[in-house]
């Protein structure tokens, strides 16, 4: 017998969980709230050219996403490009990530230079989560690498992130980051080339979406599920005013989405799972400028004075000529949606961001900005605290039939487009096997 099954949310894991079960044979249908597939891999354009909406790239570790871009045809547009990074601290930017720039990085003392070049090749080579698990970031590189250590560099960068949960975050997390990002550089350390999609990461969206419709797969897009029921041996979905009835339904939201849709019917001791799983959101504010604002791709900004967290200049990673040659600059801010900036109208955060660009770079001038957009994305960080294996919301639910695989069941990797496609192929092989 066919197998029919739901499933909630187009963003990757959606996608790729919808490809594998309609290759399979299944009936499928997928339903998404917004108009456009994606999810977080939203796209826009600029000078004609796709620009993703928030700024992405892949690392030399995220071999599922490139095994899936080779399947769907697409290996030969990922170009793996090298990337600079800075940061800007004490007033000024510097170069961070190398080496030679650590000798030069004059906000650490010596000593504090020594101990974060000894602890970040320490979690290099470590390969042993139950070491790290137990142990806030905070408690862990402040005891091992120094105060200093924290104050300048991995507690800024954790803030970016996490937001004013920085310091409650697990130290498998970081170190989960510390050690991938080691693989993807080279032996000597030095500099680090990062993979883009030639015409953006929307490409292999298009091509899940092609693939579906050849499969025979309904996308039901601007479609979203406000309720989730159980009725007699199906879930019952409520998109607007119509019901569908699937036997089998994957929902690949946040938890709090998974929680607002089933409601209050859901056990106690399952809501209890998900309610405390926190995520920061993503604003992130895309520039068109006519020059460049700094050398980097990637800049850390190490001022807890900023409104902003990260600088990432595309056309310093990709050239200017792809966008008509339009300079790409993306400003981004991870904070929890009570924060005053997530309401802000994208006047109001332009005029909080500007003054904090003329300290970037003293030269910039309003006459620079062609264009700039606002991006934001509710769900986009889950924080993950300690002892987090044993947080992580589980794939079945309390509800025959209906089972969960979102970001926050990503653990200890950061969460990222090639970890989407792993858990939407495993999510899609679980339901086979469970469902032959
Ligand atoms: C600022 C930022 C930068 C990033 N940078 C990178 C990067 O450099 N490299 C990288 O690989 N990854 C990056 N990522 C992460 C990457 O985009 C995500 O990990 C990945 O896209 C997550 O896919 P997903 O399908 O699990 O979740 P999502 O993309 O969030 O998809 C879930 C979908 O479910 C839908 N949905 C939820 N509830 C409902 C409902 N009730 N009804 C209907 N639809 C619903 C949502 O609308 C959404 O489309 C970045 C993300 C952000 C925000």
């Amino acid at each position: 017998m066919t197998q029919r099954c739901a499933i909630v949310g187009a963003g990757l894991t959606g996608l790729v969980a919808a490809y594998r079960l309609a290759q399979a044979g299944w009936q499928v249908e997928v339903f998404e709230r917004w108009p456009a597939p994606g999810g977080l891999v939203a796209m826009f354009e600029v000078g004609g050219e796709p620009l993703e909406c928030f700024y992405h790239h892949l690392f030399t570790t995220d071999t599922d996403y490139v095994e899936l871009a080779e399947e769907l045809g697409l290996g030969p547009t990922i170009e793996w490009l090298p990337s600079r990074m800075g940061m800007y601290c004490r007033g000024r930017l510097w170069d961070f990530g190398t080496p030679a720039s650590l000798l030069r990085f004059r906000p650490l003392p010596w000593p504090a230079k020594v101990r974060f070049a000894l602890t970040t090749l320490y979690l290099r080579h470590r390969d042993n989560l139950a070491e790290f698990e137990r142990v806030t970031a905070a408690d862990w590189i402040q005891r091992w690498a120094g105060t200093a250590v924290w104050e300048t560099v991995w507690g800024p960068l954790l803030e970016q992130k996490f937001a004013d949960r920085a310091s409650a975050v697990s130290m498998a997390w970081l170190w989960r980051k510390v050690y991938l990002r080691g693989r993807s550089r080279s032996p000597s350390g030095m500099g680090e080339r990062l993979g883009y999609m030639r015409g953006g990461f929307g490409r292999l969206v298009d091509a899940l979406v092609g693939r579906l419709e050849r499969l025979g797969v309904a996308l039901h897009l601007a479609s979203p599920v406000r309720r989730l029921a159980p009725a007699a041996g199906a879930i019952r979905l409520t998109v607007r005013r119509q019901e569908f009835d699937f036997p089998l339904v994957l929902f690949t939201g946040s938890p709090e989405e998974l929680l607002q849709a089933a409601g209050p019917a859901l056990p106690d001791n399952y809501r209890q799972l998900l309610a405390p799983l926190e995520g920061t959101a993503a604003l992130c504010m895309v520039m068109e400028l006519t020059r460049s604002l700094t050398p980097y791709y990637w800049l850390n900004i190490a001022d807890s004075t900023f409104p902003f967290g990260g600088v990432i200049e595309h056309t310093n990673y990709i050239s200017a000529q792809r966008y008509g040659g339009r300079v790409i600059v993306y400003l981004s801010k991870y904070l929890f949606p009570s924060a005053p900036a997530w309401a802000m109208r994208d006047g109001e955060l332009w005029a909080l961001y500007r003054p904090f660009l003329q300290r970037l770079n003293p030269a910039f001038d309003d006459s620079w900005v062609l264009a700039r957009h606002v991006f934001r994305a509710a769900y986009a960080q889950p924080v993950v605290p300690p002892m987090y294996s044993r947080a992580l919301p589980p794939f079945a639910t309390p509800w025959p039939g209906l089972y969960h695989s979102c970001m926050a069941q990503i653990y200890p990797e950061d969460r990222g487009q090639n970890y989407a496609v792993r858990a939407g192929a495993a999510a899609a092989e679980r339901l086979l096997a469970a469902h032959p």
